[in-house]
């Protein structure tokens, strides 16, 4: 097979996303993923309007439609009162002030989506079982090694394998994650046992002292996804398949308001994640390899941008390999465009475990007046409106080459 390809590790969201883009350019792409077949977990994701508009742009819009839950808005409710604060409107409010929807998805419904586009383009896209050891490259192009001792030539390797990243390791060496003594809990509840209440379209945002719960529906409203996040320091697995029990989650959100209560109770299986931190990458493309999404700027689940971000490398990646005839020059840009923003979001979801889990939320009215001023709308402007309102469509054209 001649190596005029581009090569993308990974067929998670981002890797998926940046296929797609370079097809619809063109390009001729080869994505590797080491699971046998195409899935994901079940989890739900939140794609806000900086995230739609990209998938709008790259031909999504009725398919998403199908598959979104599209909320009024999201509060914030304080962990044992129950006490209700807006956070920010959604649905039309959205569309109005952005051009584009919030939506929430089922992972493995939006992931379908993604892959079907790809293999409409191109059914031999995807090789599944193929998991990416390593990589060479030179001046005419790279070698990425499978699994299996297998070679493949490309004109350039994208690593978008995810938080623990073969490619980023063949490049920059060995992962350093520290742990930041948090865990999250997710789970998935059919709608029908939750009472009339709980059935309400908003998002939701629970705080509390050393913890913190986010829920909102998913598939169109049958399933409500919930993630609770504790403050514990005795689980430091990070996977997307560990399996906790229902009394061992309803512990660790003991005295939280009953409706936290009913919602764990009516979990099948809650799953449970460490959450790692790792420090922004000052940069990530070398030659013709770079990385993209979690394999690159890994973040907390805090601000809910971490697979926007996947989303949003793909199409600039595509758009920077459209416009630089030379890939490396291409990927240098791409990573100039990035970093940034994406250095911006890791930092901020980090910030926000200090405002969701902060001790000042315990008693009654020491929390009133901590949720009064930091969900003020204009803390909540400052926190949301840089993300929200960015167009990752608009590329800035290449900078003229330099005269020597
Ligand atoms: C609890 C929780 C809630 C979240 N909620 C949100 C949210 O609401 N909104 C949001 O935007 N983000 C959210 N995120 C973050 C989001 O899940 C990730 O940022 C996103 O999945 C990153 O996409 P990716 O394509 O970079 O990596 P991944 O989705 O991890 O995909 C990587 C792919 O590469 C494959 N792979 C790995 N290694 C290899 C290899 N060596 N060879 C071949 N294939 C390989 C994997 O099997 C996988 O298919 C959340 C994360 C967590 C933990």
């Amino acid at each position: 097979m001649g190596g005029d390809a581009i090569l993308i590790a990974g067929a998670g969201i981002g890797g998926l996303t940046a296929a797609l883009a370079l097809q619809r350019k063109g390009v001729r792409v080869r994505v590797f993923e080491q699971a046998p077949a195409l899935g994901e977990v079940g989890a739900g994701l939140q794609i806000s309007a900086n995230g739609t508009r990209v998938l709008h742009a790259l031909g999504l819009e009725r398919a998403l439609e199908e598959i979104a839950w599209m909320p009024a808005g999201k509060e914030v409710r304080l962990w044992y009162t129950g006490e209700t604060w807006p956070l920010f409107d959604l649905g039309l409010v959205s569309v109005e002030r952005y051009g584009f929807p919030y939506v929430m998805v089922h992972r493995a419904d939006f992931h379908a989506v993604l892959a079907a586009a790809v293999r409409e383009r191109d059914p031999d896209a995807i090789s599944l079982g193929a998991r990416c050891i390593g990589v060479a490259q030179d001046e005419a192009g790279v070698t990425l090694t499978l699994a299996g001792g297998e070679t493949v030539r490309g004109k350039a390797l994208i690593g978008a394998d995810g938080v623990h990243s073969a490619i980023r390791a063949a490049l920059f060496g060995p992962d350093k994650p520290k742990f930041t003594g948090c865990m999250a809990w997710r789970g998935l509840i059919p709608a029908e046992r939750l009472p009339r209440h709980l059935l309400r379209p908003a998002g939701t945002n629970w705080v509390g002292p050393g913890g913190h719960i986010v829920h909102y529906f998913v598939r169109g409203g049958a399933l409500l996804n919930f993630v609770g996040v504790r403050e514990r320091a005795d689980w430091t697995v990070e996977s997307w398949t560990a399996a906790g029990t229902v009394e061992e989650c309803l512990a660790d959100f003991k005295g939280w308001h009953d409706d936290i209560q009913t919602m764990i109770r009516n979990i099948d299986t809650p799953y449970k994640w460490a959450l790692m931190g790792r420090d922004p990458m000052p940069r990530w493309c070398v030659g013709r390899v770079g990385l993209l999404g979690d394999a690159c700027h890994p973040m907390l689940p805090f601000l809910a941008q971490g697979a926007v971000m996947a989303i949003e490398d793909g199409y600039v990646l595509a758009a920077c390999l459209e416009a630089h005839r030379d890939v490396p020059a291409a990927l240098r840009a791409f990573e100039d465009i990035r970093r940034e923003r994406t250095t911006r979001t890791v930092l901020g979801s980090a910030a926000n475990t200090r405002l969701f889990h902060s001790p000042m939320l315990a008693g009654r009215e020491a929390a009133q007046r901590f949720v009064a001023e930091n969900w003020h709308p204009d803390r909540i402007a400052e926190r949301y409106e840089w993300l929200f309102s960015h167009d990752a469509t608009r590329i800035p054209p290449p900078a003229p080459a330099r005269v020597h």
